[in-house]
């Protein structure tokens, strides 16, 4: 089995999931007491959210590089970076390890084209909906991306960075990320990304009237494929 480095704390209670999925994920693949060889480098935070929102992305590559970095020394195989938004410095942080990352847009891309779906709708921060390094990977691969309305996505990102990553989930939220939702459906979204590592603690399929596509459980699944084959 290969040892998954998980670069994560953006936020902690998603890269609680991630540890979580990761070991039923093994478990169920080899059963008895077999769970997830794994390293976590967890951050703090509140660094990380200060420098997205000065548009320090430089610094804040420097900073998950070097943490990766201490990845590949404690033993990992590949590298997960456990949040789709600070993706926009993935290059920087692949380029500082001889280890291969696993973008999070590619695992997603691959299981929306396996649905046989095309067009999407992508809830996520502000920075993952506006901005190219996210929307562009997706739609590199074929996709057609759909993003909320400027009040939408407003909504959205206000929710996961003053509900969702601090563990709240309030129903009154849940409601609002449905009527977006029912938005980008009647817009001709065929399928749901949910591009942010927090929000399937509050969405699920249950909320959705088309699939909708978690991504931290997209990367664990295909973490774990990797992590019990011979590909690396
Ligand atoms: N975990 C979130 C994501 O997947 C947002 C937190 C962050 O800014 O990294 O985008």
């Amino acid at each position: 089995m290969k040892t998954i480095g998980l670069l994560g704390g953006m936020s902690w209670e998603s890269t609680a999931e991630y540890y979580r999925l990761l070991n039923q994920l093994t478990r169920d693949r080899l059963g008895g007491l077999h769970s997830s060889r794994c390293v976590l480098y967890s951050v703090d935070f509140a660094e990380i959210e200060q420098l997205q929102v000065e548009g320090r992305w430089e610094q804040a590559a420097e900073v998950l590089a070097e943490a990766a970095g201490a990845l590949e020394s404690a033993g990992a195989d590949m590298l997960l970076i456990c949040t789709n938004t600070m993706h926009k410095v993935a290059d920087q942080v692949a380029a500082a390890v001889g280890i291969p990352l696993l973008h999070l847009a590619d695992t997603t891309a691959d299981a929306v084209r396996t649905n046989g779906l095309r067009r999407i709708g992508l809830l996520g921060t502000a920075f993952t909906m506006e901005q190219d390094f996210y929307r562009g990977r997706l739609e590199s691969h074929g996709l057609e991306v759909l993003v909320p309305d400027a009040a939408g996505r407003s909504t959205v990102h206000r929710v996961i960075y003053e509900e969702l990553c601090l563990g709240i989930v309030h129903e009154e939220s849940r409601k609002s990320f449905m009527a977006i939702i029912g938005e980008l459906v009647a817009a001709g979204a065929e399928g749901i990304v949910l591009g942010c590592t927090e929000i399937e603690l509050l969405i699920g399929p249950e909320h959705s009237p088309v699939p909708v596509f978690p991504t931290t459980r997209l990367h664990a699944e295909a973490a774990v494929t990797l992590a019990l084959t011979d590909v690396l």
